[in-house]
């Protein structure tokens, strides 16, 4: 399967939906009105090219990389699978993070092979690993913040060596000025399962996300308009049923309440003259160097090329909104546009979905089910027009 975009350059007829923005939630919503409705449909973006944030594309050395940070494609839901398995073949998910700790490699997130290695126990058991964490785990009963939570899972001498340093270059923010939902979301196993995540499937579209969704996306109903903000087409286009809205929901109305602040990331790509340079797909960086993490995708997509490349990420305050800033103040200001944006729902027929639009950090398998999701709803709202 190769993709059959229709890229026009130009806007000369009438559409009934008009989508702004190709990630994800763009192509998802734009395939399901275009194939189950039968409308015709607009799709804009500001990029040169599809699939957000997913967008993967061969480096000049020919080596496939994902261009906006590694994608590990996980979910739990079958019917999700099904789905995507239109569009896609698919290969295993090889989705091992190590950490680097005092020049030592360790599993991450932690598990029991971390704790052996970091406590130089290499006979603990899972019940002795249990009863060491508990005697360094601190008594917080309801962690307010993100340093509460780790040192309530971990205790001090692990979440000062694994989590505060990446933590503070990530976000430029200490953990006990963030949510416990920030560092909550990493797991701590007492077994030796190592992979980065624990759903059901983790799966990697076999040719990769941009032909994922370039199949999509290849329909006779649905044109795309690339290199191209939805601001400066807004008045041209008038969609017959609806408009679906996927940039940042603040740019949408003027920032008239304030701009919502997001943490963003610089990648910079190294070609490496070997087959395989690291040991597995990413390793973390919580006390050494500026960047995070540096990423192989080869370990993920399975490329054999006798080439590498490694993609080493710096966070920074300026540049592409990435992460949404997990403080409650955002939450709120998130909510003050919320109320404008249900507004526009029911008065002008715009839907605002996905990560820009809900000011919310959604793995792609969350974004699809939400895109699902608004697209039943436009279809249940406009099916008897
Ligand atoms: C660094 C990083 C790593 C990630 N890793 C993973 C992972 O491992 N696994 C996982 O499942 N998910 C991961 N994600 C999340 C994943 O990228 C998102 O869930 C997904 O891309 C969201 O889809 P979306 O359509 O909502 O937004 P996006 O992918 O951001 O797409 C929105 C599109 O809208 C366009 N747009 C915005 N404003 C306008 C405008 N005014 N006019 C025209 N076009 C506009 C943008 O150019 C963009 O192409 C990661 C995200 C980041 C940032």
């Amino acid at each position: 399967m190769s993709p059959q975009i229709n890229l026009v350059t130009e806007i000369n007829k009438e559409y009934d939906i008009v989508i702004a923005g190709a990630g994800p939630v763009g192509c998802v919503i734009a395939e399901r009105l275009a194939s189950e409705c039968d409308y015709k449909v607009l799709i804009v973006d500001k990029r040169a090219h599809i699939a957000g944030n997913c967008f993967d594309t061969h480096h000049e050395s020919g080596v496939l990389i994902h261009r906006y940070g590694p994608h590990y494609f996980r979910t739990n839901k079958q019917e999700l699978i099904d789905y995507l398995s239109k569009f896609t073949e698919w290969v295993p998910g090889n989705y091992i993070v190590k950490s680097s700790v005092g020049g030592e490699l360790y599993p991450f997130p932690i598990n029991l092979l971390t704790l052996r290695q970091f406590f130089k126990k290499p006979e603990m058991t899972s019940e002795e690993a249990a009863d060491l964490l508990a005697s360094l785990r601190l008594d917080i009963a309801e962690p307010a913040n993100s340093e509460e939570f780790v040192l309530s899972r971990v205790g001090k001498e692990m979440y000062e060596s694994f989590y505060l340093g990446y933590t503070l270059k990530q976000w430029a923010i200490h953990p006990r000025d963030l949510a416990p939902s920030v560092c909550g979301r990493i797991p701590v196993r007492l077994n030796t399962d190592s992979r980065y995540v624990d759903h059901q499937f983790q799966l990697t579209p076999a040719a990769g996300f941009s032909t994922m969704f370039g199949n999509m996306i290849s329909h006779p109903n649905i044109d795309v308009l690339l290199n191209t903000d939805f601001g400066n087409i807004k008045i041209e286009v008038n969609p017959t049923i609806a408009t679906v809205y996927t940039g940042p929901v603040d740019e949408y109305f003027d920032f008239n309440l304030g701009k919502l602040p997001w943490r963003s990331l610089e990648f910079e790509f190294k070609e490496k003259p070997v087959e395989v340079f690291q040991e597995c797909v990413q390793i973390n960086y919580p006390n050494e160097h500026d960047y995070t993490r540096s990423v192989e995708i080869k370990h993920v997509t399975g490329q054999q090329h006798p080439h590498t490349v490694i993609s080493y990420e710096f966070p920074c305050a300026e540049g592409d909104p990435y992460y949404p800033i997990p403080m409650e103040e955002n939450a709120n200001l998130y909510e003050r546009y919320k109320l404008l944006a249900d507004a526009e729902t029911e008065k002008n027929n715009v839907y605002f979905c996905g990560r820009l639009a809900e000011y919310k950090y959604f793995n792609t398998d969350e974004v699809i089910e939400r895109a699902l999701n608004t697209f039943n709803l436009i279809r249940k709202r406009y099916e008897h027009k």
